[in-house]
């Protein structure tokens, strides 16, 4: 048992898909008990796992702020606070009654589960005895084992018994760090964070790359970007934000380009410098919030000739998606109220009255060569400004810019 500094209760810990990942299962143990430990660093904790599950001491008054940072980590399916006594007979019903007296409920069921198979009652045994108990000493209830009000739920262990009653849903998923490095194009709008949490919930460590083109675009609108970022890093550990200074090339592309291509081109521009930047931090893949249809740029003929500028693969997580899917995602992953915030993109900024929808590659190709872009990509990369932005509450937000 644990020595005093530790309440009886403990965390436990239900891996996800983990389980149909047989050959991996090590592995994706392994990652996610690692940022489970990274997560919980400055907490007074002792983490263990085993191939089934992990288990989580904390201190009584951490409670609320490690759930919360539990309820962000993927590869966890649910969790469950439980207490925890010596696995003797006399330990367990002492605990399962006190904490039967101490909840509000008419209808109630016992589940013994006994992975201890030393454990002198066996468990449908053990059931009756501790249904027995409550029946007893608690007035006016019943056993309803189809809806109770109730679920106790009892493991008995080796050498300790967990007992809960309440299951709370993880994040689902793979744990980030399963999967190789991707860079997310995150604009200010609804549809890239939402791109950026579907990616890392399937296992992606992200780093993100931002365009803006000052005095065009305003720092509020860079402070936005930066805020959804800080969001998304709640679900990895940290997010490295590369800043494109993307003025020069959009304002060559509108003075020598025409003007229903000028989207197709920045776009074709945007993925090029994207490319060299994931190379140089060891992404191998992009990561972007295209709908299909939603504009003008994401008509399947647009997402052809734009796609056609990088041979690295593109992973659009939001593609099928309608926006009212995506929005309420973005809802539910708190990025929605950051998102709407109206400051102009520099997409936004530079709108040609009438976007080609089914742009040509051969004419794309032609227009962008009125300009010598390549030293200008160049540049670009060269100059990036890159910030780490982790969720750490006390990293001031003014200390970002
Ligand atoms: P979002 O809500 O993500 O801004 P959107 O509907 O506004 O999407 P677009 O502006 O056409 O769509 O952008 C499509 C995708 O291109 C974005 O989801 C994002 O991945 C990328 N993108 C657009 N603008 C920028 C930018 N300024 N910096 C980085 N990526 C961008
Ligand atoms: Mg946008």
């Amino acid at each position: 048992m644990r020595g005093d500094a530790y309440m009886d209760r403990v965390i436990l810990i239900k891996y996800g898909e983990l389980s149909t990942k047989k050959d991996n299962r090590n592995y994706f143990i392994r990652t996610l008990y690692q940022n489970i430990c990274d997560k919980l660093a400055s907490y007074e904790v002792e983490i263990d796992k085993d191939r089934a599950r992990m288990t989580i001491s904390f201190q009584e008054k951490d409670l609320e702020a490690i759930q919360n940072i539990i309820s962000h980590i993927f590869g966890i399916h649910t969790y469950q606070v439980a207490y925890v006594v010596k696995s003797e007979d006399s330990c367990i019903q002492e605990q399962v009654l006190s904490i039967a007296k101490n909840l509000p409920f008419k209808t109630f069921k016992i589940e013994v589960k006994r992975s201890d198979k030393t454990f002198p009652i066996h468990s449908q045994d053990y059931n009756r005895v501790l249904g027995s108990l409550l029946l007893k000493n608690i007035e006016n209830i019943s056993v309803d084992v189809h809806h109770p009000d109730l679920w106790l739920k009892v493991e008995i262990r080796n050498q300790e018994t967990y007992i809960y009653y309440e299951s709370y849903p993880g994040s689902g998923g793979y744990p980030v760090g399963t999967q190789s490095r991707g860079m997310l194009m995150i604009s200010g709008g609804i549809d890239s964070p939402v791109a950026g949490y579907l990616a890392m919930k399937r296992g992606i460590t992200l780093d993100a790359v931002y365009f803006e083109a000052m005095p065009h675009t305003s720092i509020e609108a860079r402070n936005k970007v930066i805020r959804l970022c800080k969001k998304l890093s709640q679900y990895s550990h940290h997010i490295y934000l590369h800043i494109v200074n993307f003025t020069p090339i959009q304002e060559e592309i509108y003075k020598n380009c025409r003007e229903d291509y000028c989207i197709t081109i920045m776009r074709r521009m945007m993925l090029r410098i994207t490319e060299k930047l994931a190379k140089k931090n060891k992404c191998l893949v992009i990561v972007n919030g295209e709908s299909i249809g939603q504009v003008a740029s994401q008509t399947l003929d647009s997402i052809s000739v734009i796609n056609e500028a990088t041979m690295m693969p593109i992973i659009r997580p939001v593609a099928c998606f309608d926006k009212l899917e995506i929005m309420s995602i973005a809802r539910k992953i708190d990025t929605y109220d950051i998102s709407i915030i109206p400051y102009e993109d520099c997409c936004t900024v530079f709108v040609p009255k009438h976007p080609v929808i089914r742009p040509n590659l051969k004419t794309a190709m032609e227009e962008e060569e009125k300009f010598s872009y390549l030293p200008m990509i160049e540049e670009a990369v060269e100059n990036v400004y890159t910030k780490k932005i982790t969720d750490e509450k006390e990293q001031e937000f003014s200390e970002l810019l």
